[in-house]
């Protein structure tokens, strides 16, 4: 397969209040990493909406994403999106921001989870029971995957980043099966898109998130639909792990996988 092919379905631009370059210094980047096709999705945390100014932020992404778009056509496909966090926090609004735009993909992720003031990148697992802290975080991204503002869930074991990486807590997966099942099942009867998230191989973890295990049984139960982000937050990481994450799905049952233009499925032989 050529290279040419490769697409990251899951980039920040510096809209994003963590992200570092536009979009036209990513779409440079990404045209000289040989990729096909990008998505920006910008952050929205649909909790601190207003607080945050995310009307701002979101507004200034797709102005921006959609110069680039122009600016890049013929050279790389520029997909409009965002990243929807919390959108249950107030299902009003994040229906509202989603239907404002003409986007092509969202992805939907929980970044603070119900009952935490903190990010869950601040939170302390070696002071709470991280069995049950990932349990209720899967249950939370079931009742998002019943959310069809939404086309993918973005990183669906991101905690363990944490609570492996930094924390180094030696994690049995067989422990919350059952509930990672009930994800999944859910996310296939509602056609949603799992996403292999790249970011974890630049990071002590050193795994995709979620992992081959949890990819493979999403396959097994019927799981078709899969994107791959490198969730970048500069335009040098834009497109990591892409190739990684294609061997993965290739390896996990997969032959094609899904992205998304006026927010239908399209597929991508691999
Ligand atoms: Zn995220
Ligand atoms: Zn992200």
């Amino acid at each position: 397969m050529s290279s040419q092919r490769l697409i990251d379905m899951h980039v920040h631009s510096d809209n994003s209040p963590d992200g570092k370059h536009s979009p036209m210094y990513i779409c440079e980047c990404a045209v000289k990493n040989n990729l096909g096709a990008i998505a920006i999705t910008d952050h929205c945390e649909i909790n601190t909406f207003f607080e945050e100014k995310y009307n701002n932020i979101v507004f200034h992404s797709f102005f921006e994403s959609s110069k680039a778009r122009s600016a890049f056509e013929g050279e790389l496909l520029v997909l409009l999106g965002l990243e929807i966090g919390q959108p249950l926090s107030n299902k009003k609004l994040a229906d509202k921001v989603v239907s404002h735009h003409n986007y092509d993909f969202i992805l939907a992720s929980i970044h603070t989870p119900d009952g935490f003031n903190e990010d869950i990148k601040e939170i302390e697992y070696d002071k709470l029971d991280v069995y049950k802290f990932m349990e209720d975080y899967l249950l939370q991204l079931t009742e998002i995957a019943k959310w069809d503002g939404c086309d993918a869930l973005a990183h669906i074991t991101c905690p363990m980043r944490r609570i492996q990486g930094k924390y180094r807590i030696d994690f049995d997966y067989s422990k919350i099966s059952a509930v990672t099942d009930v994800l999944l099942k859910t996310m296939i009867s509602y056609g949603k898109a799992l996403e292999i998230n790249t970011s974890g191989l630049r990071q002590s973890i050193g795994l995709t998130m979620p992992d081959r295990n949890i990819i493979k049984r999403y396959r097994e139960l019927g799981g078709k639909l899969l994107t791959i982000g490198s969730d970048a937050h500069n335009a040098n990481d834009c497109g990591k792990g892409i190739q990684e994450g294609m061997d993965i799905a290739k390896e996990c049952g997969f032959d094609k996988l899904t992205f998304y233009v006026n927010r239908e499925v399209l597929e991508l032989k691999i």
